[in-house]
């Protein structure tokens, strides 16, 4: 057997749906990712641009030199909207794919190691100094797409990409290319912030995955009228992509964390200090508690109840990080404007928050609720009504 079975019966054992092999050296999209990050595109993801030189030359990662074994999982699922609305995308809504690969991968080096195939590895799931995609599709996993995603034939966009670098030259994947977009445009007019500028460019600063889960702090104004249900990540690129329509549903190979099918918008607001338990085991806890209940409350606007607005009440004067306080407030304002009892503690929010940002945002939100001029006769430490 080549060595190069060896690592696909290995990657067949261990439970992998696509194996290809990449040679150890930049990858194709090397010049288009710098262009990218010329233009800050990154949006804040300054880890891409200290990383720069790593991510464009894998030989950096691994200086022994030698091969990538690229790896795929695939978690199709059909979409999921959490008790009483909100959504996240689908890839996020079961147990921790990180976990998940880092374990495999682990085992992967065991097992190279165990066929003679050992030595220095590097091993990445996710969050790595790799352009993975542009790898990947050099391995024979798939073709990169109009949305910047990868495309395979079966899976389409649902499946994860992670690799293991290894210090052996390894005969590279050569596959027929599986597959184009052909005159396809329908990301580009899906996409609710038009963020897919161009075939295969996504600007992250307009994107809703980045906005609800690498961006902190407040929200962009313009982007979370965009936002709709999406209180985690958004799969409106792929889902409307006819590439993986006909994929399996995998959902029981990674489940549904509970934070997904007990949870809700509103318990995702009032974490507070059970979040750490609430969202343990689940990538959902990525923009961490204040990141997390900030995107509940700006869903909540999308999908309004009665226990919504009592929450988006406390959240507004009582939750501490001004972000969440902020986007509670707009919430409130774009939902529930009509209730008098709203645009009082709209008004007093404004008049008593602590924080500059937040404070001219809620003044504008008061304004717009129609309570601009009722901060004036509120007590300004008095702050908010209780609601
Ligand atoms: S993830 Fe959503 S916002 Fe980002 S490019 Fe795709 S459709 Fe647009
Ligand atoms: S929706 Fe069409 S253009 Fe966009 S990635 Fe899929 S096939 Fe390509």
């Amino acid at each position: 057997m080549s060595r190069e079975d060896i690592v696909f019966e290995i990657a067949t054992e261990l439970g992998f749906d696509l194996c290809g092999i990449a040679p150890l050296a930049p990858p194709p999209a090397a010049a288009r990712f710098e262009a990218w990050l010329a233009a800050g595109r990154h949006a804040g993801m300054s880890w891409l641009e200290r990383d720069r030189e790593r991510l464009v030359d894998p030989r950096r990662v691994l200086p022994e030199g030698g091969s990538i074994v690229v790896l795929g999982l695939a978690h199709a699922r059909a979409a999921v909207e959490l008790p009483g609305g909100g959504r996240v995308a689908r890839y996020a809504a079961g147990r921790d794919y990180h976990n998940i690969g880092n374990q495999r991968l682990r085992r992967f080096a065991r097992r190279l190691a165990a066929a003679g195939l050992g030595g220095r590895n590097r091993r990445i799931v996710d969050a790595g100094p790799l352009l993975e995609r542009s790898h990947a599709a050099r391995a024979g996993l798939g073709f990169e797409s109009k949305a910047a995603n990868l495309l395979h034939p079966r899976f389409g966009p649902w499946f994860f990409l992670m690799e293991i670098l290894v210090p052996h030259e390894l005969e590279p994947t050569r596959e027929p290319p599986a597959g184009s977009c052909g005159t396809c445009t329908a990301c580009l007019e899906a996409c609710p912030t038009a963020a897919i500028v161009e075939p295969g460019v996504v600007d992250a600063r307009r994107c809703l995955s980045y906005a609800t889960i690498e961006h902190a702090g407040h929200a962009d104004p313009l982007l979370r009228e965009q936002a709709g249900p999406w209180a985690f990540g958004c799969d409106v690129c792929s889902e409307v992509c006819p590439w993986g329509a006909r994929a399996p549903d995998l959902a029981a190979r990674f489940g549904t964390h509970r934070a997904v099918a007990e949870g809700g918008l509103v318990a995702w607001l009032e974490a507070g200090p059970r979040f750490e338990a609430d969202f343990a085991g689940s990538p959902l806890d990525r923009p961490g508690r204040a990141g997390v209940a900030r995107n509940a409350a700006i869903a909540l606007a999308a999908a309004p109840s009665d226990r919504g607005r009592v929450a988006l009440l406390r959240a507004l004067s009582f939750d501490p990080a001004a972000e969440v306080r902020e986007a509670a407030g707009w919430a409130l304002a774009r939902a529930h404007a009509a209730d008098a009892g709203v645009r009082t503690a709209l008004a007093g929010a404004a008049a008593s928050e602590p924080e500059e940002t937040a404070r001219g945002l809620l003044a504008r939100w008061a304004d717009e609720a129609g309570a601009g001029g009722m901060s004036s006769g509120l007590d300004a430490a008095g702050g908010a009504s209780n609601p």
